[in-house]
Parts: structure tokens; C-alpha cells; sequence
């Protein structure tokens, strides 16, 4: 997963790690009622429960510990469901009974994590480690800490004898970060009838930003890029390189190739982008900020030098177009003969209002020669964005402004890819709200001594529990 979407440019100092670890442990002693110390419970069990897509992970032991939980809780057998393609694979599904006053809403995590090295750790990253402010190990952001408040919230509002307006469904599934049974994709294949849902919170996409300590954004996921190869290939007689024509497959590709290299898709803006530009403004440099209101303003002229300044930032420019650039390249096959093949691999990231034939056609409009042949590798599916639901968005700000001043909830666009975009593709909206802040310069979600704060994650507990109550409340 993605998280990290607020780039700031550079323009901020780099947080003083020691400082923010003080202020985490001196508030992490006040973090003991029982529902924090059930929470943390549920977040070492899950920790220590390797599940990497290798031979020593297994998913399914994380999710029948998970099951265990709940059956102890008293949730009915029908209502928990652990299942999947493959025996070390399974997904659970919990489903907490409501009103029935609306179609339920799915809540979703993933159990799987990438692999991690004990050498290339500083510690054993399969134990879940309190130091300095901290917990830390293989997980705790991404996104065993979003697993454990669904978790440790369902159980307590179970225990509380809550009942939601509507059904509430828990989903913790395999295969996010890679591996070939994607849990998502599986139930909706399989089990649709389990998850169904008007919509998805799902807690690994979007980004609660802090700086120095301090909060600042509350980041809500409701679209992403969708990911596309394609393959350009030009065939040519070949033929002995002593006697060499001018038809060369190898020059038709660079040639090819070069007018790509100069050539930029149109921006485009939409629902969530708009937004983003318009309610982070605020938060970036006079300058920035005045290309940020030129770019959704209605002077064409003025947007137009907005975007192209803005486009200096690979991240910015990856919010306003749909790219795509040579990944890979190859051809030939002999030094002393000319080329029979040369292709290369072109990956594009396409807005969600963008399509597969119009990102094809101006593709072949770019190289302009009929002779490079393009075609798409896989099997490309892209995923509409979720419109914002003011629903959503009204509860977030209620807490915002209770919890944290305030602070600003802007719908984002991730640039890489989710689990959301199953859920988008088969008709159900998805929002990424992941509940934990983090700070914009310490991520290491999928690298060497991933962690989050100790205080981030309680809070993190605090606000699920106030959520999901806003969301499914009477
Ligand atoms: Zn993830």
C-alpha cells in the first residue's frame, strides 16, 4: 500500500526524531485503561504471527486467532467466516448484527505484510517492541495497527451490547501486498453475500499527516491511480549488420520512444483532486499555495502555468495527469546481426476518469509509427473513483474538530494502488481512512524497523471506537 500522499517539497524541516520520542513515551504511561491494554493485546498476538507470502508466514493462523477473539466475544458461528483459495490463505469475515436500517458497511485491513529480515532489522521484527514512544515491528503500519482497531472495536462494542443501525462487517484478508490469492478479489468472486456492503472504510489507504508532532491532516481515500503496461514492439527482417538497411527496429523504437520522452498527457482534475488543491492550500508555501488556487480557478491561462509550474513535483504532476513512461527495454539478439525484435514497456498510471483506449490511442498518436505495435500486458482493470460522500465526510469533521482542532478532511487520490479498487470495481465505493497518524517524514511501512507511535495508536483506538459509532449510530 500507498500511504504517504502529502508531499510538502521539501519545504519543512525533517522532524527531530528524539523530541517526538519523548513527547510519545511521556504520553504513552497515561494509555492503560482496559480497552488500550485489549487493544494491545490483539496488536502483539497480530504481530507475532508472521504473515509474509513466504513459507514461514501463514495468513490463516492470523486469522483464526482473530476468529477466536470473537467466537470468545459471543459472536454467533454464522456471523464469523474464515475462508480462502489455499489452506495457508484464509480470510476472516465478522459480521456485528444491527437495525437493519440500511445496507451494512464493510470495514476492511489486510493480514498480510511483507517479508522482513531479521538481519536487516535492528531487532527481531516479528515482536511487537515498546521503546522510545514507539511500537515497532514487521506490521504495526501496515496495517496490522488497522486490523487491530477494527478488531479490538467490534469486541468492545459487542461486549458494550451496541447495536449499530445496520449490519457492520469486519474484513481482514490475505494477499494485498502480493502473492496470487488476493482475499478481496476472492470474496467478491466467491463470497460477495459475506461483504456486501453501500460502502468500504477500509483503514490501509488514505493519510492522518502529522509534522513535528503536530496533526494536520485527515487524508479520506477515495480514488487511485489505475496501474497499466504496456508492450511496444517493432519487428524488422534483420539480416547480416555488415550489409545494414536503413529499416531498423531498434531506431523505430527510440525513435518512438523520444517522442514520448517529450510529450505529457493533458491535466485533469476531478471531484477529489479539486478538492485536494483547494483544502490543502493552506497548509503549503505562499507560493505553492497560489499555483494551487490558480490550477481549480477558472482563468485557463492562469491554470494552465499553475499546472506546469506545479509539475516540477513528480508527486503534484502525478496528481494532474495520467503518465506514462519506458520502464524497460530490449532487443536484438546477436551483436553482428540486425534486429528482428525491439519492444520496450511503457508503465502508465491513468487518472480514474481516464480509459484504457483513450491512454492506447493518444499512445499510438505519440509515437506516431504504425510499425511500433502496442499492446496491454495482463489483464488491466481499472477502477472508478468513489464520489465523496458528504455523509462520511460531515462525521469526519465532527471528529476532527473534537479530537484534533479541527484540522482540515480533504479527499485524496492515492498515486499507487489498494485493495479499494476491487471493492471500486465491483460496485462498491471505498474510503481509506486509516485512523493513525503518522508523521509525513517516518514512513516505513514495508521497510527496516517499520513502526508507529505509542500514543498515535491508542488514539487510533480512540477514534475507530467514535467512528464507527458516528457512522452506524442511531
Ligand atoms: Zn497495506
Amino acid at each position: 500500500m500507498i500511504k504517504r500522499l502529502f508531499a510538502l517539497a521539501g519545504i519543512f524541516a525533517l522532524l527531530t526524531i528524539s523530541g517526538n520520542a519523548q513527547q510519545q513515551a511521556a504520553q504513552s504511561a497515561e494509555h492503560q485503561s482496559p480497552d488500550h491494554q485489549a487493544a494491545r493485546d490483539i496488536f502483539k498476538e497480530l504481530i507475532e504471527i508472521n504473515t509474509t507470502d513466504t513459507p514461514a508466514g501463514n495468513v490463516t493462523t492470523a486469522a483464526e486467532a482473530m476468529a477466536a477473539r470473537f467466537r470468545a466475544a459471543g459472536f454467533p458461528a454464522d456471523d464469523i467466516h474464515l475462508d480462502g483459495p489455499l489452506p495457508n490463505k484464509k480470510n476472516l469475515v465478522v459480521r456485528l448484527r444491527g437495525h437493519g436500517q440500511a445496507k451494512p458497511i464493510l470495514f476492511l485491513a489486510h493480514l498480510d505484510v511483507v517479508e522482513a529480515l531479521r538481519q536487516d532489522w535492528s531487532m527481531d521484527p516479528f515482536k511487537l517492541n515498546e521503546v522510545g514512544g514507539y511500537f515497532y515491528g514487521r506490521g504495526t503500519s501496515d496495517i496490522k495497527d488497522g486490523a487491530t482497531l477494527l478488531v479490538a472495536n467490534f469486541l468492545r462494542l459487542k461486549k458494550e451490547g451496541w447495536i449499530p443501525s445496520r449490519d457492520l462487517i469486519l474484513a481482514l484478508t490475505a494477499d494485498e501486498e502480493g502473492g496470487e490469492s488476493n482475499g478481496v478479489q476472492w470474496l467478491l468472486k466467491n463470497h460477495r453475500e459475506w461483504i456486501d456492503a453501500e460502502y468500504c472504510i477500509n483503514t490501509d489507504a488514505g493519510s492522518f499527516e502529522s509534522r513535528k508532532g503536530k496533526h494536520f491532516l485527515l487524508g479520506m481515500q477515495t480514488s487511485e491511480k489505475n496501474y497499466v503496461d504496456f508492450r511496444l514492439e517493432v519487428k524488422s527482417n534483420g539480416g547480416h549488420s555488415s550489409r545494414p538497411v536503413k529499416d531498423n527496429a531498434i531506431y523505430h523504437l527510440a525513435a518512438g520512444l523520444s517522442r514520448l520522452a517529450n510529450f505529457d498527457f493533458p491535466v485533469s482534475l476531478n471531484e477529489t483532486t479539486r478538492d485536494y488543491f483547494e483544502k490543502t492550500a493552506a497548509l503549503q508555501t505562499p507560493e505553492i499555495a497560489a499555483d494551487f488556487q490558480a490550477v481549480i480557478g477558472s482563468d485557463q491561462a492562469k491554470a494552465s502555468a499553475a499546472a506546469n509550474q506545479l509539475a516540477s513535483s513528480p508527486f503534484f504532476n502525478a496528481l494532474l495527469r495520467t503518465t506514462c513512461i519506458a520502464t524497460r527495454l530490449e532487443g536484438g539478439h546477436a551483436n553482428n546481426a540486425l534486429p528482428q525484435t525491439a519492444a520496450a514497456i511503457v508503465n502508465c498510471r491513468m487518472l480514474p476518469q481516464d480509459s484504457l483506449q483513450n491512454v492506447q490511442s493518444t499512445l499510438k498518436r505519440v509515437l506516431a509509427d504504425d510499425r511500433i505495435v502496442i499492446s496491454i500486458v495482463g489483464d488491466a482493470v481499472p477502477a472508478p473513483a468513489s464520489a465523496i460522500n458528504p455523509f462520511i465526510v460531515h462525521k469526519l469533521e465532527k471528529l476532527s474538530a473534537g479530537l484534533y482542532g479541527g484540522i482540515p478532511v480533504v479527499p485524496v487520490m492515492d498515486t499507487g494502488a489498494s485493495d479499494g479498487k476491487y471493492l471500486r470495481i465491483a460496485g462498491i465505493p471505498a474510503y481509506g481512512v486509516p485512523g493513525v497518524f503518522e508523521d509525513e517524514d517516518d514512513d516505513r511501512a514495508h521497510g527496516r524497523d517499520e513502526r508507529i507511535g505509542v500514543k498515535d495508536f491508542y488514539d487510533g483506538v480512540d477514534f475507530y471506537y467514535d467512528f464507527i459509532k458516528a457512522l452506524a449510530g442511531q
